[in-house]
């Protein structure tokens, strides 16, 4: 009890309760992607909610947009990712794999696992070649040059060139914000680590537009926002920290970059970057569509907003709350895995259990206090099995509260209440039942 947590352990919990399956299985799977199962897609929809309604619902200044993933291939030259987007690649000519040239540390040689690529003294690494991490594809029946487009790589770019459209149909002025959720898709060459890093993600990004001289201090407040934001959500702060990226390995469009890291299984990295892109990206678009993107004032003065982004994937937060949250612990002589996650993050919010299943009368309550809650909240009704099994099973998935009916329940109308983090248990009325677990829940 109390071994640290590894990825292994997290991908068979994921595996065995049903939030994470690999993809296409039944085949082999695919390197790097991954099928959510029911929990998992309950989970994913409250961490896309949660940051959709802080940053978007609860504030004045920013918009919502939801453009496509196969863009206009010219949208992606003007961007730099056609000419820029890539990964320095080595290759073994003994082993036959490949590898990221700037994670060499982090990777194993594929003849002794236990020595970095090139370390072996029968290695024979090729020098660094660049290798595009956008996955091409066809548009339209004839296959040739000018069909080639692009799974866009980040969401970001559907943004900027929106810019025109939310500035005149939103009415906005700068400092104002366009946030969109969706998929992107990168064609990783470092793959494992479960999550973190796949083929296919779900970014959730907004770009910040901000008069020039107000990038600096709107670009602090972003990385104090969104580290603020990980530890409301239950992140300890000491798996969190800010680290600023040296000049040399900022991205081309970035006058200044922070990873909000997280200390994963696998050691710290990137959850979140904030960046400042400055004017880069409009200035591009402006340059290659002949459209101006620009803001001009009531006074007709007019300059090109700096950009202030935040950019995360639902995916790099859900294993940071799935590290985070998951505890081995002993309990009266026998041991529980303990999924101790934010109830706002939780995929079922309560449990609803008759003691006796073949009790008519207690599952006739259990049903009816089912029915009344699960119009307002994810709870689940399980008659099925010892009930020691059924809150193990619930303390797998995180789920907070299981009310409880038992047989004094027919003679007085209460149940009991467990909480899953303290397993203290108390004795509420059937009827307070909604209100208490409202006041509960976010
Ligand atoms: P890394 O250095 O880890 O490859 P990055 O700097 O390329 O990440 P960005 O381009 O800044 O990542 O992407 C923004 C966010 O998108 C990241 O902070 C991360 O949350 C997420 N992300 C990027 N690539 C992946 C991936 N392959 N799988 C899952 N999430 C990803």
């Amino acid at each position: 009890m109390g071994e640290p947590v590894t990825m292994e352990k997290i991908v068979s919990l994921c595996r065995r309760r049903g939030f994470v399956f690999p993809s296409s299985e039944i085949y082999g799977g695919l390197g790097s992607t991954y099928d959510y199962g029911h929990y998992g897609v309950l989970m994913k929809n409250n961490i896309r909610s949660l940051w959709f309604r802080e940053m978007v619902q609860e504030r004045d200044d920013i918009v919502a947009l939801d453009s496509a993933i196969i863009l206009n291939p010219r949208v992606w030259e003007a961007s730099g990712h056609v000419a820029g987007f890539s990964d320095p690649l080595v290759d073994c000519r003994t082993c036959k794999l490949r590898f990221r040239a700037d994670k060499l540390d982090e990777a194993q040689c594929g003849r002794k696992p236990s020595m970095r690529p090139g370390e072996w003294k029968e290695c024979d690494l090729t020098e660094p070649r660049h290798f595009n991490l956008m996955f091409q594809t066809r548009v339209g029946a004839v296959e040739d040059a000018s069909s080639v487009a692009y799974l866009r790589p980040e969401t970001a770019q559907g943004i900027f060139v929106n810019f025109k459209n939310v500035l005149q149909i939103a009415r906005r002025k700068p400092p104002f914000g366009i946030a969109q959720i969706g998929k992107s898709f990168r064609n990783e060459i470092t793959p494992g680590n479960f999550l973190f890093r796949v083929l296919e993600f779900e970014q959730m990004e907004m770009e910040y537009f901000v008069p020039p001289d107000e990038a600096e201090r709107w670009f602090e407040y972003w990385v104090q926002a969104r580290f603020d934001w990980y530890l409301k959500y239950g992140l300890r702060a000491e798996k969190l920290r800010i680290r600023e990226h040296s000049e040399e390995e900022r991205s081309h469009y970035s006058s200044a970059t922070s990873d909000i890291e997280y200390e994963y299984p696998i050691g710290w990295g990137e959850l979140e970057g904030v960046a400042n892109r400055g004017d880069y990206d409009l200035v591009q678009h402006t340059e290659h569509s002949g459209t101006r993107l620009e803001f001009v004032g009531e006074g007709g003065e007019r300059y090109t907003p700096h950009v202030i982004e935040p950019a995360v994937s639902i995916e790099r937060i859900f294993v940071a709350l799935l590290a985070d949250g998951y505890h081995e612990e002993e309990v009266a002589g026998r041991g529980r895995t303990v999924l101790r996650l934010h109830p706002a993050v939780a995929p079922v919010k309560a449990a609803i259990l008759p003691l006796i299943a073949k009790d008519s009368g207690q599952v006739g309550h259990a049903r009816a206090l089912y029915e009344e809650l699960r119009g307002e909240h994810l709870v689940e009704y399980d008659d099925g099995g010892a009930i020691g099994r059924r809150y193990r099973r619930q303390d797998e998935i995180g789920t907070p509260f299981a009310f409880t009916v038992d047989e004094q329940t027919l003679d007085d109308e209460t149940v009991t209440v467990r909480d899953r983090d303290t397993l203290a248990q108390e004795r509420l009325p059937i009827g307070g039942v909604r209100a208490w677990l409202g006041d509960r829940l976010p």
